[in-house]
């Protein structure tokens, strides 16, 4: 039995000052669900104010992004020592978002997840195939590329600090969700390659996340699938009340 994982995505929303209300917010309405993982992936610059609200309550604290070199000349960046030392919990690696503005390749995504694991963090690793990739039939090919390559190296015993998030960048923000047989048939693609990757035992026991536009309204149906264990959020974790109301739905399964 794996235990649901609800994250939120923040991006590049809520100011430092908004942080403490939100993650307060989401913890009070979410008390009692111990059956359900909670995280807040906020901006680094959020991530002071949010570690100080999450302390005492069931919320985890997370970031975005992490550089793979452990310090060193790398103006703008942030190692996994230093989130580990200002005590985030998980790490965003490999967002569409990031892919498609920021340069993130298969490469990099396998550095970064990398160096979060071995920090002893863990590594909520995103994949996702476009609108054009659907159409042309390349669902499963750009699934598989970015799973072998992005997670090249790890092994059974990276298992328990793994998450992976499903995130069909045709859904992310645009109100478009896949629907619950789409996620459900691309979730049974990434545990079987999981599996070649580091075995089917140690597969059974990852984490795997849908993302894109999940929403009180339609999250019960998707967490309902066999192998979605959580959901990543974005717009609908801006919300406390959004946001605990997909807790909830987690929290009922
Ligand atoms: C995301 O950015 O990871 C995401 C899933 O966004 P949204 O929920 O807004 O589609």
């Amino acid at each position: 039995m794996r235990k649901k994982i609800i994250a939120g995505n923040w991006k590049m929303n809520i100011l430092p000052s908004e942080t403490a209300a939100l993650v307060k917010g989401i913890a009070e309405a979410t008390k009692g669900y111990s059956n359900v993982d909670v995280v807040c992936c906020t901006p680094a610059i959020d991530i002071p104010a949010a570690v100080a609200a999450c302390a005492g309550t069931a919320v985890q604290p997370g970031a975005e992004n992490a550089h793979w070199e452990p310090s060193g000349a790398y103006t703008g960046e942030i190692s996994t020592g230093m989130l580990a030392d200002a005590g985030v919990k998980y790490v965003i690696i490999g967002h569409s978002e990031r892919r498609q503005y920021f340069g993130e390749t298969d490469e990099t995504v396998c550095k970064r997840t990398t160096a979060v694991i071995k920090a002893g963090l863990t590594a909520i690793v995103c994949v996702g195939e476009t609108l054009a990739e659907r159409d042309a039939g390349k669902v499963d090919e750009v699934i598989v590329r970015q799973m072998k390559e992005g997670l090249k190296g790890l092994s059974a015993a990276d298992a328990s600090k793994l998450v992976i998030a499903y995130e069909p960048v045709w859904a992310i923000g645009t109100g478009r969700t896949a629907t619950p047989e789409q996620a459900q048939e691309v979730h049974a693609l990434i545990r079987k390659v999981l599996g070649d990757l580091i075995g089917i035992d140690a597969a059974e026991t990852v984490r795997i996340q849908y993302g894109g536009s999940m929403k009180p309204g339609n999250a019960a149906e998707l967490l309902a699938q066999k192998d979605i264990d959580g959901g990543l959020i974005g717009g609908a974790a801006l919300k406390a009340d959004s946001f605990a109301a997909i807790i909830a739905a987690a929290a009922a399964k």
